[in-house]
């Protein structure tokens, strides 16, 4: 972006020079506080908070609720403790791909919470960049197969005997041949089944991939707080939903493409329906269902 252009927005920005604390145990500011930095001059301070009380991958706690909750109440930690007035959380969660399922997929939450202007907001998305498996397996040649497929070692692994029941012989963040090694012949010592589970250690500290989609969703939520609603000038104007079906040209019936974008605030009810990126008014007959079937 040119220069002019960016010191422009930065004196825009509603957030300038203020601090936002993020809740975190897995030092996720690395992939968080540079678009907040360089999009609207705000600073981030990690609060660092046990999250683990509220659920672990590994499951040796059980999450409380679903993601979105579990995300609100960790950015809500901080207000009991701080007297900041900005808080922001991450929440990922991992499991078969909403609409691919035969494809892992990583769904991730950023939840903001502005006590100031009294307002909530938070982006997801659903990536299938992620190494997440699991596996039960009993030689070590196997074992690394499954590292070599997950990205070991610049990607942990966790292992522990028997399968994931086993709450209390757990190894974790291991990113080294001699841990992996360590960890397969002690759980195999302890295993009642004659296996060992192994699977992809999913903390944002120990997954490179994970804190990739993170640092993407923290540019939308950045670029969305930059954006002021038309109506009440509160920040965190943006894309709310998408509307599908444009018709089309020869036959007129409705696509997969889409035919409108809405806009909202995240404080207001104000809502704009904008032409989708693809300026298209109608589609081309080679994405209809009828005319290309
Ligand atoms: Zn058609
Ligand atoms: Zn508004």
């Amino acid at each position: 972006m040119e220069k002019e252009k960016e010191k422009l927005m930065h004196k825009n920005s509603p957030y300038a020079l203020s601090t936002i604390i993020l809740t975190t145990k897995h030092s996720k500011s690395i992939a968080i506080a540079p678009s907040f930095l360089n999009l609207l001059s705000a600073e981030m301070i990690e609060y660092p908070t046990d999250t683990d009380k509220l659920g672990t991958f590994s499951g040796e706690i059980e999450r409380i609720g679903n993601p979105l909750d579990c995300a609100k109440i960790k950015c809500q930690l901080w207000m009991n403790l701080t007297d900041s007035y900005y808080g922001l959380s991450s929440e990922g969660s991992f499991g078969p791909h909403p609409y691919m399922p035969f494809l892992p997929c990583d769904h991730e939450i950023l939840y903001f919470i502005d006590h100031h202007r009294d307002f909530h907001l938070y982006v997801s998305c659903f990536s299938e960049k992620t190494n997440y498996n699991m596996q039960a397996l009993d030689s070590m040649e196997e074992l690394e197969k499954f590292s070599a497929k997950a990205l070991f070692p610049s990607h942990a692994l966790i292992l522990r005997p028997d399968n994931k029941q086993n709450k209390s012989h757990i190894f974790k963040g291991i990113n080294s041949i001699d841990m992996l090694e360590t960890a397969f012949k002690d759980s195999i010592k302890r295993s009642t089944n004659g296996k060992v589970w192994v699977e992809t250690d999913m903390r944002a500290n120990m997954n490179p991939l994970r804190m990739s989609v993170i640092q993407g969703l923290a540019e939308e939520l950045a670029w969305r707080l930059s954006a002021l609603c038309p109506k009440c000038e509160n920040p965190g104007w943006g894309k709310v939903q998408a509307e599908k079906g444009l018709a089309c040209s020869l036959c007129g019936t409705e696509t997969e493409l889409l035919k409108a974008e809405i806009y909202g605030c995240a404080k207001c009810d104000h809502k704009e329906k904008i032409s989708p990126s693809h300026h298209l008014l109608k589609a081309d007959p080679g994405n209809c269902s009828y005319c290309n079937p």
